[in-house]
């Protein structure tokens, strides 16, 4: 929007935006703004240490690194400002009962140059009983078990190649870094609580007034206030959509250990009779923490469950968090964006929220308004961001609902819920010969949905008709070569352990 426009009538350009919260997501919010808008839109933030930060986000997803990239940050002094380890996905344990796993990888399962799908080809050999286990032809998955770590694009051409990965990272110090980043980029940061919340006649909000009495009056505010919605629910008053119904958990107790052995280059998420735990490894402590449903087990015995299991000391005492799986109803209303835990919260098996930050940040900034804030792009930005967390409801769901395990009370209300009628719909679609509908522009890809539903025990009746274009017989024999030249390279790399050592070393 030009300044003569302006001038003509049309709404001016934001000048100024406000951020209420410093965790993870007001940090995000400022850096990506700091970055891009620098010199065009000032940026101030409110935080109080007095409240403090959620702090436990700390396993992401590969498009984390897009976010560094995207802020021109190195990966690697990343990793070492943040004592990050990498991760190549997600293993479970004991989800479809006692000793049983399966793994979610990042990146590809299977290349073949004559083969559009992979998991049509394996499927067909499969059913013949001529191919090896779907997860010994992805290469994150063949590195994670074998305990090493490559950078996949540090290594073309070879079987790893189609392998991805993201950070496991100490919150705290992702927030100081984000910061640093940030304040030096401009942005001003206030310590102070938000008391009061001043509208306008029309409604958008006018000001927000600390509890020393400063007032800070903006264009438009961003609302990373956590749980506790300041702007976008307490002052505008939209609503949220609970999921709780289909996704049970509602409460965490998170405790740091010491590591004990080198870290494993996976998140790991073990059921419990009751939720599930987590085991996140950084370089220099361990996260561990107990998802689980408050109808099913006090806090107490939540809290008993998850110390009796970590392995090594522990370093802090057990937090305890609440929480309720859902979605804001509009993301962005008015002059107030939402973001974090203010804008949503899908419980953290697949560690998506981070991910929805800088996610909401990207459309909020393709849309970027003027100072009328054009209820379209706001209606624009509401449709984008509830597509994506319901595709994340949905593939998160999918871990509960098909364990078969009947075992206790919360497993047995997991396995006979009602499904999102999305979700029923695909699992149908997969039964039927693996058919995966994707969205536009999803975060799950085909790959994602295959190595769930085959980790969890469900196999399409029948592989697509045009697979019998590729012949089976020199395919097959093909993929038995495949399996053993992923495994046989994935023995040549370093330990995971020994990478980190080598390109990110401790400060
Ligand atoms: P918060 O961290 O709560 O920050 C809120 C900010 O608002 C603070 O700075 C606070 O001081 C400020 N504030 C609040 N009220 C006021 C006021 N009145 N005045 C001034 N300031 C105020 N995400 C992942 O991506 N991966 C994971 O593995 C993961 N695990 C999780 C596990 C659990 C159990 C939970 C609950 C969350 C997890 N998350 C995870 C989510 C992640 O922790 C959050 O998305 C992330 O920390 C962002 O939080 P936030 O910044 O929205 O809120």
């Amino acid at each position: 929007m030009s300044g003569d426009a302006a001038k003509d009538g049309a709404p001016g350009p934001i000048r100024r935006i406000c951020i209420v919260g410093g965790g993870t997501a007001g940090w995000i919010a400022a850096a990506v703004l700091a970055h891009q808008y620098q010199g065009m839109i000032e940026v101030d933030l409110v935080e109080s240490d007095d409240i403090g930060t959620v702090g436990v986000g700390e396993s992401t997803i590969p498009p984390f690194l897009q976010l560094l990239a995207g802020l021109g940050v190195s990966e690697s002094e990343f990793v070492m400002a943040t004592q990050a380890s990498f991760k190549l996905g997600i293993g479970f344990e004991d989800w479809g009962g006692p000793g049983h796993r399966y793994f979610h990888p990042f990146g590809t399962i299977g290349q073949m140059a004559n083969a559009r799908d992979f998991y049509q080809i394996w499927l067909r050999a499969a059913a013949g009983g001529e191919a090896p286990p779907l997860l010994a032809f992805a290469p994150a998955h063949a590195m994670a078990e074998a305990g090493k770590f490559m950078l996949p694009f540090k290594a073309p051409d070879t079987p790893i190649a189609g392998a991805s990965y993201a950070l496991h990272v100490d919150a705290k110090r992702v927030a100081r870094f984000l910061r640093g980043f940030a304040e030096e980029r401009g942005v001003t940061r206030h310590e102070g609580i938000v008391t009061e919340v001043a509208t306008r006649p029309d409604g958008f909000v006018d000001r927000v007034i600390l509890n020393d009495g400063r007032s800070i009056a903006v264009d438009f505010f961003i609302d990373c206030s956590g749980f506790r919605a300041l702007l976008i629910g307490k002052t505008l008053g939209v609503g949220y959509t609970d999921w709780s119904h289909w996704l049970l958990c509602d409460r965490a107790v998170a405790v740091q250990t010491e590591n004990v052995g080198p870290p494993p280059p996976y998140t790991l998420a073990v059921a419990q009779p009751a939720g599930w735990r987590w085991r996140i490894p950084l370089q220099h402590r361990t996260g561990n923490g107990h998802v689980y449903s408050s109808a099913h087990m006090s806090e107490d015995e939540a809290t008993a469950l998850l110390l009796d299991q970590v392995v090594g000391e522990t370093v802090t005492n057990p937090l305890p968090l609440r929480f309720t799986s859902g979605v804001r109803e509009r993301g962005w209303d008015k002059n107030v964006l939402s973001l974090g835990l203010a804008s949503g919260f899908i419980e953290p098996l697949e560690s998506t929220a981070i991910h929805l930050v800088y996610r909401g940040m990207e459309y909020f900034l393709r849309f970027l308004p003027g100072t009328d804030c054009a209820p379209e792009l706001a209606d624009e930005y509401n449709r984008r961001v509830t597509a994506d967390y319901e595709e994340i409801r949905d593939f998160v769901i999918l871990h509960y609902c098909l364990t078969g395990r009947r075992d206790t009370a919360f497993w047995r209300a997991c396995v006979d819920m009602e499904l999102p009628p999305s979700l029923a719909q695909r699992i149908a679609l997969f039964r039927i010969n693996g058919t995966i509908p994707e969205h536009v522009d999803p975060l799950f890809r085909s790959v994602s949905w295959q190595a769930l539903m085959d980790g969890l025990g469900v196999r399409p009746r029948a592989y697509h008709p045009a697979i019998d274009r590729v012949a089976a017989g020199e395919v097959n024999r093909e993929l038995g070569a495949m399996a053993d030249a992923l495994a046989g390279f994935v023995a040549t790399l370093p330990a995971h352990e020994a990478f980190l050592a080598r390109h990110c070393p401790a400060p």
